[in-house]
């Protein structure tokens, strides 16, 4: 018996919003599901068991930056993944692919392999995708990814069926690769914006029947209506019985739009980076504690939300946190911010059980503007 395994348990009438459970070794996931992202195996400046409280079931671990450092084999020595990051949760881990084109200063892209320069000390590393599982079953996590390409958003057709066909050709050989039963191994499919592409190669992997599949390549540069118009024409071709990943996204509107969409599980660093930014995301807007009409200002971040920044803490004194470059204000607006990105998936969830989604859309875009101005979030979600 597999030791994963996906029950859908409805789906929406009016969208094709979903929600269902994820079995896995080291617990279930309530979908649709988001997972805060411990890159370097930690979810900045916060502790393990304040995500649990707060509602995370699932995390994200970056394979680049922990094969660069402290490297894989210390992580495997040291436990695996769970027992050197102390959760005991679910953990995913990417591929490394995506850093390896978005973050190395120098890289050689072949059929065989990408070999790129650390962006530690320059350390010329080899990822294959049989490498890139090797490091991702000693890292240890519940759910890994095939290694792909992952090309620009503009970058053109032909540079886009390239990518498709190497992370075909890559896809099988980690599925070859792959020897631990308590691992599932997830394929991604690219294709950029275009249909024919994306159709194309979801098309080529389906056949190698991964216990789940990723949307990879959105969040690189497109306009957030490409993104929701990829997904309206990617994701109906994947199984409907299997899990689905779309990586990196993203702002929480993207979030709603996705699940409207058909997707399950999500991953992005914009709650802890806007966090430590003094950026947060409320339920009367997104609000920018630098401002300086907070300096005396007694309320609470946000009234509706039960995290521990909300808690006795004024505006006020947040604000100063920031002004004075003290540690603990991008602690608490981290803490807050992935509550409330938790509290959106328990509405989603909600929403989907009583075929409310549409008006809880409504609600999230209004959420989405700053908060007394009634505009857009601008830069403010970025
Ligand atoms: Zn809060």
């Amino acid at each position: 018996m597999s030791a994963f395994e996906f029950f859908l348990d409805q789906t929406d009438t009016a969208t094709r919003a979903r929600r269902g459970r994820w079995v896995t070794p080291h617990g279930t996931v309530e979908t649709p599901a988001f997972m805060p992202v411990g890159t370097r195996g930690t979810v900045k400046g916060v502790w393990p068991h304040q995500l649990a409280d707060l509602g995370a079931t699932m995390i994200l671990a970056n394979t680049y930056h922990l094969a660069i450092r402290p490297g894989p084999e210390v992580v495997r020595d040291l436990g695996g993944l769970h027992e050197f990051m102390q959760w005991s949760g679910p953990i995913l881990t990417d591929s490394g692919g995506f850093q390896v084109f978005s973050l190395a200063s120098a890289r050689k892209l072949s059929d065989d392999e990408v070999v790129f320069k650390s962006h530690l000390d320059g350390t010329l590393l080899h990822l294959s995708p049989e490498k890139a599982v090797q490091i991702q079953e000693d890292l240890g996590a519940d759910c890994i990814m095939c290694l792909d390409e992952c090309p620009p958003a503009d970058a053109p057709l032909d540079v886009i069926a390239a990518a498709v066909a190497r992370t075909t050709a890559w896809a099988r050989r980690c599925r070859d690769a792959h020897r631990r039963a308590d691992q599932a191994l997830f394929g991604i499919v690219q294709g950029g914006i275009d249909e024919g592409m994306r159709i194309r190669s979801a098309s080529e992997l389906l056949p190698i029947e991964f216990p789940g599949y990723a949307v990879g390549g959105l969040s690189v540069g497109e306009s957030p209506e490409q993104m929701y118009r990829t997904l309206d024409f990617t994701v109906p071709v994947l199984p409907e019985r299997k899990p689905r990943y779309l990586m990196g996204v993203g702002r929480p509107i993207d979030l709603v739009e996705a699940v409207m969409r058909g997707i399950d599980l999500f991953d992005c660093v914009m709650p802890t980076r806007n966090g430590r930014n003094a950026t947060a995301f409320t339920s009367r807007g997104i609000v920018k504690l630098r401002n300086q009409k907070h300096q005396r200002d007694t309320g609470p971040l946000d009234p509706d939300c039960a995290c521990p920044a909300c808690h006795g803490f004024s505006r006020g004194y947040l604000r100063h946190l920031f002004q004075a470059d003290e540690m603990l204000g991008p602690m608490l607006i981290s803490v807050h911010n992935l509550a409330y990105y938790q509290d959106v998936m328990k509405g989603l969830r909600r929403a989907i059980r009583e075929g409310t989604v549409p008006a809880f859309r409504e609600r999230i875009l209004a959420q989405s503007r700053l908060e007394g101005t009634g505009k857009g979030d601008g830069d403010a979600a970025i």
